[in-house]
């Protein structure tokens, strides 16, 4: 039998995989395309932003692994079937990004930094007052792989962290919120929110005009999950208003941005280039590795995707 990778890749990103994926699947046939090969042979998939239908059609598919962490245009895309286990990238290396990243961004908001880049800009020399650490309150929204991992680390940052989820959680130094009705309370006493929530039908447009008003005035945004959790144009309202102080954004409801975008110019936003916490392939590679001799063996899979939940 074979496995076919199905990405989305650049010619770099083959050269960075193929060889890793190769050395840790030294007893597989590895396929980059279906040509030249029955459909039948074909029972696993590696997949990272597929092309449209690369899956139809295997009827011995039985493992569809994702290389990346999220899955939400997996479960979006009518040709992934819907009867194979999908399994997503679950990696400490990229937990560990996310952490970096966001404690980058709750530095950069507790210390100004992104308003000293603004004054760059304007040659303007002016200092403002330093706040320490345990004056933030940060609210974490999705307490799964990355946000637990975030939320830990802001708590040794010396935050103050409020974290919140779907079902009940526990996690040293954070107070746990779950459920919608929880929300506004939540939401209510963070100056700074980190959103790493999946991008599921709850929480698609969850950061719109209501939402962003039960903020606390004043208060920054951190979207390091999903752009269309954000209605961008009730975004741009809340920092016009002063309701939002500034937004780091990492994901976008089209990517790349666009160049006309108002994000790119706006002094109360930050843009990445959806960086926060990409897959290394050196780590995700012998990961992904490991669901396929699982599979080999009848052993249960790792990190499958509830199709009912959404993640
Ligand atoms: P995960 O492990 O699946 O965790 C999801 C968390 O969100 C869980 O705590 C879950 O609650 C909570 N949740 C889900 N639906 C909810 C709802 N309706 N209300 C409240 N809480 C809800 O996800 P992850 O791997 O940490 O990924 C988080 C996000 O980051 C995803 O959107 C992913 O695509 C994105 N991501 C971005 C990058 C990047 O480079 N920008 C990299 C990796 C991941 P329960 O614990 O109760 O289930």
């Amino acid at each position: 039998m074979a496995i076919l990778v199905a990405a989305g890749f650049d010619a770099d990103e083959w050269a960075q995989w193929w060889p890793l994926l190769q050395a840790a699947l030294p007893n597989e046939l590895l396929l980059r395309d279906r040509q030249g090969t029955a459909p039948q042979e074909i029972d696993i998939a590696l997949v990272a932003n597929p092309g449209a239908g690369s899956l139809r059609g295997l009827p011995a598919l039985r493992l569809i692994q994702s290389l990346w962490a999220g899955v939400d245009r997996l479960l979006a895309d009518a040709s992934v079937p819907t009867d194979v286990p999908l399994a997503r990238m679950v990696d400490p290396a990229i937990n560990e990004a996310m952490a970096q990243t966001a404690l980058w961004a709750v530095l950069g908001l507790q210390r100004g930094f992104f308003d000293y880049a603004v004054q760059q800009r304007e040659r303007v020399w002016r200092q403002h007052a330093l706040r320490r650490a345990d004056e933030i309150t940060v609210a974490v929204l999705g307490l799964g792989q990355t946000g637990r991992a975030v939320a830990q680390r802001l708590v040794q940052h010396g935050c103050r962290v409020l974290g919140w989820s779907r079902g009940a959680a526990a996690l040293d130094g954070v107070a746990c919120h779950a459920g919608e009705r929880s929300l506004p309370n939540v939401l209510a006493q963070a100056q700074v929110v980190v959103n790493l929530l999946p991008l599921t039908p709850e929480t698609r447009g969850l950061f719109n005009a209501t939402r962003l008003a039960q903020l606390r005035r004043g208060a920054s945004l951190v979207n390091l999950a999903r752009g269309a959790h954000v209605v961008e144009a009730d975004l741009l309202a809340a920092l016009a208003s002063g309701q939002l102080k500034h937004a780091v954004l990492d994901v976008f409801a089209t990517e790349p941005l666009p160049a006309a975008h108002p994000f790119w110019s706006h002094p109360l936003v930050t843009v990445l280039p959806h960086v926060a916490a990409p897959t290394d392939p050196r780590s995700a590679a012998p990961i992904a590795a490991r669901n396929v001799f699982a599979l080999r063996a009848g052993r249960p899979l790792e990190h499958l995707v509830d199709r009912t939940r959404g993640y």
